[in-house]
């Protein structure tokens, strides 16, 4: 017997009912973390504590949630168990443990082995199935240091005040941000946080967490600070509010050379809350499983990978991709 995860709103498990991650509303959903590509309005849900309260601020409504701390075993049926391990991706996120009569499944959500600023460290157990998140699956995606990064940021917003110029640091407002927000503690410039940003600062606090001090954003007083918000839909809002802003993106992606131009920024710096291609591979080696399903990012080429160093790896949903290849040329 083993798992037969479906690639279907989030992964769903017909054997045991419940789904991972779905976005689209379902009886029953495991959520590895809170960011909006991995929560829906589920009648009954399993998480970790800053997850919850994540959602509730996010998603309001009534639920049932069952909100397990790290290593709380629960039983989901009648002949399988959940367990949540940290996944070090954003506070509370997730790594998912079900131990059925299928085996043992790892679903890591999205996860980051080095150890964050603003997120619990990693912890990785082993499983016979393993579902894995590779959005940095290919080998040109090798992170520099964090370390060396938070320098880069570092004085990046440290030249932009000297020049009179404000320093925004364009970063998702839940997780990085906090991160980021972080990191500049050793830096001592003053901070300032765009409304959304703030609010999920505020969350992580609830949760324990202390920051360096931030007030909220104010175009009449923002010389002088670093600003840290969203990155923009459009070139109108806060940053036309701002004189003489210099912005940076702050993401994996910009481990592109271009990203810097995607974004239309001034700088790129390549901080992120994923694993990179060798933690990839060192995730594999850590839970030892007899299968692996990749999913999101380059999971394709990433299961290929995996096969030519000799595991028994599929992209998830993509299994049938060489049948349906040859019937395309017949
Ligand atoms: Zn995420």
């Amino acid at each position: 017997m083993a798992w037969h995860p479906q690639a279907k709103n989030g992964i769903w498990l017909p054997q045991i009912g419940w789904a991972l991650d779905a976005t689209k509303t379902v009886p029953a959903a495991i959520v590895s973390h809170a960011h909006s590509d991995h929560i829906g309005r589920h009648r009954e849900l399993v998480c970790s504590p800053p997850t919850a309260r994540f959602i509730r601020a996010r998603l309001p409504g009534k639920r049932i949630e069952h909100v397990l701390r790290f290593g709380q075993c629960e039983a989901l049926t009648a002949d399988c168990a959940v367990t949540l391990h940290p996944a070090g991706h954003i506070l509370g996120s997730s790594m998912i443990e079900l131990r059925g009569a299928p085996g043992v499944l790892l679903y890591t959500g999205d996860f980051k082995l080095r150890p964050g600023l603003a997120a619990e460290a990693c912890a990785v157990p082993h499983a016979d199935t393993l579902i894995m998140e590779t959005t940095f699956g290919l080998p040109r995606y090798a992170l520099p240091p964090d370390a060396d990064v938070i320098a880069d940021i570092i004085r990046f917003c440290q030249s932009a005040v000297t020049d009179g110029a404000v320093p925004v640091l364009y970063c998702y407002s839940l997780g990085k941000s906090q991160e980021v927000l972080q990191a500049l503690a050793p830096a001592g410039l003053p901070i300032m946080l765009h409304a959304q940003t703030l609010r999920m600062t505020r969350i992580y606090e609830t949760c324990g967490q202390v920051f360096p001090p931030y007030r909220e954003f104010d175009a009449n007083e923002v010389g002088g600070h670093v600003v840290i918000c969203p990155p923009p839909h459009n070139k109108a809002g806060l940053l036309r509010r701002i004189p003489a802003p210099r912005t940076a993106i702050i993401s994996g992606w910009a481990m592109d050379r271009a990203a810097r131009y995607r974004y239309g920024c001034d700088a790129a710096f390549p901080l992120s809350d994923h694993a990179d291609f060798p933690d990839l591979l060192r995730m594999v080696e850590l839970v030892q499983p007899r299968r692996v399903f990749t999913v999101h990012g380059y999971a394709v080429e990433f299961a290929q990978t995996l096969r030519s160093r000799g595991w028994d790896a599929v992209a998830l949903g993509r299994e049938n991709q060489l049948e349906l290849t040859l019937a395309g040329r017949s």
